[in-house]
């Protein structure tokens, strides 16, 4: 079931059947991406632009982004 994470007036989805687990998004910003923890996005650790630009690397498109 797709996760959503909200910061001001953006979304960001998580889709775990798509989560290929690589930890990119673990390494790149461990303050906000905490797999062992619930939630394991924890967006209010960095700021919106880092988080965005940390889920645009996401190589399976597990995260995206949802503009509104
Ligand atoms: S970068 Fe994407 S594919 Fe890799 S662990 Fe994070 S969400 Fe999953």
């Amino acid at each position: 079931m797709k996760k959503t994470y909200t910061i001001d007036d953006t979304t960001i989805l998580w889709d775990p059947s798509k989560c290929s687990h690589s930890g990119i998004c673990v390494k790149g910003l461990p303050e906000v991406f905490k797999p062992k923890e619930s939630p394991w996005v924890q967006t209010e650790n960095a700021s919106k632009e880092q988080i965005i630009q940390q889920v645009l690397k996401c190589p399976s498109g597990a995260l995206s982004i949802k503009e509104q």
